[in-house]
């Protein structure tokens, strides 16, 4: 069952290098084409532009950009944008790989892309991050389109940038074109529930794991690393469903009260940025030590690498839902598997924003727009039917969740390569 023995030579670990030893292994289980793995290991292209931005002080600063397209045989390339100061082209690519499986575990039809300026977006100003966007939707401008390649928000990106991005992009193309990305504000196409998706999908996704392993919601302990867009949405649906949220944390550190917080009140980061600590708890912890609490379930949801070599051995929490993408390295991962700790992965467990995207996609296709009930019903049936499909995996094969994940996607982006071909 272990597909790889713990070695800690292995880290520090890219994005690239764990999205190619998860597949790597995976491959294993599949009866996938060699050839079709083969071509899965490599991206169709990596884009990578100049972004000139005149400052408010009227200096000229120049940025790089990237859009990594990895794979479209089931449809459009898709994923988001990250505003980062560590975002570099091998990270796109491994993130865009684990967007390719995202979509396929989901059944979404879309393929997998993700793309993002190296630039730490506290240090810009709102007019200056708006200056930043246009230009950069113009830069990327004939990479990308409705029909081909459709981005999305990440870390350090929002709706007020998806806005400004589509408007960027209707304006030189003439028409105004919703389509072309998703997670906008839903005045301009943007849809209801798409903010809370990935958070509520990783909230759906735990409550099954809860049940699946015959634990009592209203008995479950919970701690949230990150409490932004994702984290926050998936503390409170845990909250509003009986669960015990007993620490969240952002980049200060941790709210920690064993008698449970009250999620709600607590800031989350869109709310008011890193004020997680001005929440009034009993106890703090620093963001090392929430990942290793004595809690039933565990949600790192904050950056990427948080579950390492150094640290997996230490974690005590009983599952591990992954609400950010990479958390767990590949060493950490097999560490936990070997401890017994099942660990829900990030293409299955926050899959709900993609989902949401892609309902978002089809409202604006069809120019008209779903209730938040409508969305929240859609999403809530098409992450059980993935949850249903991965478990069905798990139990057939002996595999983890994640190997489970990737069999699934890896049979579905197989079937539709070996159905195309390859061309000519
Ligand atoms: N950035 C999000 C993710 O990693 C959403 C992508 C999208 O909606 O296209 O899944």
């Amino acid at each position: 069952m272990a597909n790889q023995s713990p070695d800690i030579e292995t880290e520090p670990e890219s994005a690239l290098e764990t999205a190619l030893r998860q597949l790597s292994a995976a491959a294993a289980h599949v009866d996938t084409d060699p050839g079709v793995i083969e071509r899965l290991r490599h991206p169709t292209r990596v884009v990578e532009v100049s972004v000139p931005l005149e400052r408010d002080d009227g200096n000229v600063e120049v940025f790089t950009g990237y859009r990594a397209q990895h794979d479209d045989v089931r449809g459009p390339y898709k994923g988001g944008l990250r505003y980062h100061p560590e975002v570099t082209a091998e990270e796109c690519v491994g993130l865009s790989m684990w967007m390719t499986w995202k979509c396929a575990v989901m059944d979404l039809p879309f393929g997998g892309a993700k793309g993002g300026v190296v630039v730490n977006p506290k240090d810009l100003s709102r007019d200056e991050k708006e200056r930043l966007t246009r230009r950069f939707a113009e830069e990327i401008r004939d990479t990308i389109g409705p029909k081909s390649d459709i981005p999305a928000p990440d870390m350090g990106t929002d709706a007020q940038t998806m806005a400004w991005f589509m408007d960027a992009y209707s304006m030189q193309e003439g028409e105004t074109t919703p389509g072309v990305v998703t997670g906008k504000p839903p005045v301009i196409g943007g849809s209801y529930g798409r903010e809370e998706a990935p958070g509520r999908s990783v909230a759906i996704v735990a409550r099954e794991a809860i049940d699946y392993y015959d634990k009592n919601i209203e008995e479950t302990t919970v701690a949230v690393q990150g409490f932004g867009s994702v984290g926050a949405n998936a503390a409170r649906a845990l909250d509003d469903w009986g669960a015990n949220v007993v620490a969240v944390s952002d980049v200060n550190g941790a709210a920690y009260d064993t008698t449970g917080l009250d999620t709600h009140a607590v800031p989350s980061h869109e709310e008011q940025p890193e004020a997680v600590m001005t929440y009034d708890a009993p106890n703090t912890l620093t963001n090392e030590e929430i990942l290793e609490l004595d809690v039933d379930v565990l949600v790192p949801a904050a950056i990427g690498n948080v579950i390492t070599a150094d640290n997996a051995g230490d974690v005590l929490a009983d599952i591990v839902v992954e609400g950010a993408n990479g958390p767990t390295t590949s060493t950490a991962d097999a560490i936990l598997e070997e401890m017994g700790v099942p660990v829900i992965p990030d293409i299955l467990a926050n899959a709900g924003g993609v989902t949401v995207s892609y309902f978002e996609w089809l409202q604006d296709i069809n120019r008209r727009q779903w209730s938040r009930e409508r969305v929240n019903e859609e999403l809530e049936s098409q992450m059980l039917s993935a949850w249903d499909d991965v478990r069905a995996e798990v139990e057939a094969r002996d595999l983890s969740w994640r190997d489970a994940a990737y069999v699934v996607a890896l049979g579905r982006v197989g079937a539709a390569k070996d159905a195309r071909g390859l061309w000519p």
